[in-house]
């Protein structure tokens, strides 16, 4: 008998000999296993130092990483930051998740020296469990491993780039970054395009044709390895991409890793999906398909980014909507928005948005409003004591702020006070833009600086306490979209403008929508106003 390694040897080997000595557990006490999940095992064991991974949902990556951490805190001796967009961090995830794995582990129980609610002490070193939700989470000791899990739906980049902060004087300074994708070109879709791309790699075994498995076919492909295996829809059945040919389980199941950038050393990107879990059948996906909205079955199932294309506002459709003309400044409102550096303001009537900019007072944002005679809606954050003042001084003054609504209406006006949906308000202002309804009056050179301000702003799919799914805008890491709120706010304060006959944004005819899991359904509330109307009486009369 040739010598074997020692218990001690293999624990300190790899995370993934670690957990298979000790015959870890899940937070579900069923034993870690990597026969159906053999697509874990090289994420299980890998170390590199930036690794992305956008992901469907129920792969089972979460323990994954939390097991990782554990053992790099104990073999590697780092200290680590795992941060969330979860509210309640205890209740949402250390308790159910982390604290079940430690339950239900002697080996990882007898790590833990000190275990209060959000941080666990191994050894000489710690992981801290955090919010990314508020700068108060943002701690001051510093970490040689960022974990941020749910990367795509933490809700202030402010405070992931505090926490990205804090890796600075670690020799190590290892990031990893995992979520369900968004938007296309966002979150982990832009980061894992920017790896070594890796993709769960499945040969055929009929053909032996090698490629991964898609939701659609792709025969056009010029490389062999681009045609994708791919789900029948009507057979309910995975399909060779080489042959045609029925793929077993067995075949999904024993796939292996295969980087489409090798060369790319500086970041480990993985791509898992539903898809390659044996123990989801292709009738299972066909199903969530058609039960679920698109968005929902490209970033849940597929683990793959998806973009409604009428509620991207890029440059393209900023530019189509632009119609410069000079039109009357009457019945003018504007849209506030500010930040530390001044006020940022969007001015527009029936006809059309006709200018934009930034003051640095609220004195001569005050001028321009007596100057245009405008009715202002502003947001009252960050600085709210000017706002409340101007709203005390003009009756044509509002002050905005955002909560969610039930009902119909997308706004609700309380005196010097209006509340809008802000989900629904930025999806009507992105719609009225991408189907050209709502007008740029200015020549295409003018807008560069309030396009740039779109391009950082993208709608994507956010997970609720209660596991349901929402919409959600986003702003990307360190960037502004000031000039995208305004112009909301400034469309509240057209609905104004506009008199009761459109007071609300969706036609009051529209049927509340019926499709709960994801608030695509909103889409469907056909967004049909009077400014549409207006608008196209307008395009008629200037004879565009
Ligand atoms: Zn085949």
């Amino acid at each position: 008998m040739p010598p074997k390694l020692t218990p001690k040897q293999l624990d300190e080997l790899s995370p993934l000999s670690w957990a298979l000595a000790n015959g870890l557990q899940n937070e579900t006490q069923n034993p870690i296993e990597f026969y159906k999940h053999r697509f874990l095992i090289e994420p299980f064991a890998d170390l590199h130092p930036d690794q992305v991974v956008k992901k469907s949902a129920q792969v089972g990556f979460s323990v994954t990483a939390i097991l990782k951490a554990v053992w790099l805190a104990k073999y590697h001796k780092l200290n680590i930051i795992y941060a969330l967009p979860t509210n309640d961090i205890i209740k949402g995830f250390v308790q159910p998740k982390v604290d079940s794995l430690i339950t239900s582990n002697p080996a990882i129980r007898k790590l833990i020296t000190t275990d209060s609610m959000s941080l666990k002490q191994i050894g000489e070193r710690f992981i801290h469990f955090k919010g990314t939700g508020s700068q108060r989470e943002a701690i001051s000791t510093s970490a040689d491993l960022l974990v941020v899990d749910e990367y795509d739906r933490s809700l202030d980049m402010l405070v992931v780039n505090t926490f990205d902060s804090r890796l600075q004087a670690s020799e190590y300074a290892w990031r990893w970054r995992f979520s369900n994708p968004s938007q296309v070109g966002f979150g982990v879709d832009a980061l894992y395009e920017d790896s070594d791309q890796m993709h769960w790699i499945v040969t055929c075994h009929l053909c032996n044709h090698q490629s991964w498995m898609d939701w659609e076919p792709n025969q056009n492909a010029l490389l062999a390895i681009d045609r994708n295996h791919y789900i029948d829809q009507a057979t309910r059945t995975f399909r060779c991409g080489g042959c045609g040919a029925i793929m077993s389980d067995a075949d999904r199941t024993n796939g292996k890793w295969v980087a489409k950038y090798p060369e790319r050393k500086h970041r480990r990107g993985y791509w898992i999906s539903q898809m390659m879990a044996p123990w989801v059948s292709a009738s299972r996906i066909v199903d969530q398909f058609e039960e679920s909205g698109i968005e929902f079955f490209y970033q849940f199932v597929l683990g793959k980014a998806y973009t409604p294309t009428d509620l991207i506002v890029n440059r393209e459709t900023i530019l189509r909507a632009c119609a410069p003309s000079m039109i009357p400044k009457t019945n003018v409102v504007m849209g506030v928005d500010q930040d530390a550096s001044g006020q940022y303001w969007v001015a527009m009537t029936g006809q059309g948005i006709f200018g934009y900019g930034k003051t640095t007072s609220w004195e001569e944002l005050e001028h321009l409003k007596l100057m245009y005679g405008a009715t202002i809606v502003c947001d009252p954050a960050p600085f709210p004591t000017m706002p409340k003042l101007l709203a005390e001084k003009y009756k044509d003054f509002y002050l905005c702020y955002f909560k969610e609504s039930k009902h119909l209406n997308i706004i609700d006006w309380r005196g010097s006070i209006v509340y809008a949906d802000r989900t629904r308000l930025l999806d009507t202002v992105a719609s009225e833009i991408t189907q050209a309804k709502l007008l740029f009056r200015q020549r295409p050179y003018e807008l560069e600086e309030y396009i740039r301000d779109w391009s950082n702003i993208y709608r994507t799919t956010v997970e609720e306490a209660d596991g349901r799914t929402k919409s959600s805008w986003l702003k990307k890491e360190n960037k502004n979209s000031d000039y995208s709120f305004a112009t909301a706010y400034a469309r509240v304060a057209l609905s104004r403008q506009l008199g009761a006959m459109s007071s609300t944004f969706i036609d009051a005819e529209t049927p509340e929508p019926t499709n709960t899991t994801t608030a695509w359904g909103d889409k469907s509330g056909h967004i049909k106003d009077s400014l549409s109307s207006i608008v196209e009486d307008t395009l008629q009369e200037i004879d565009l």
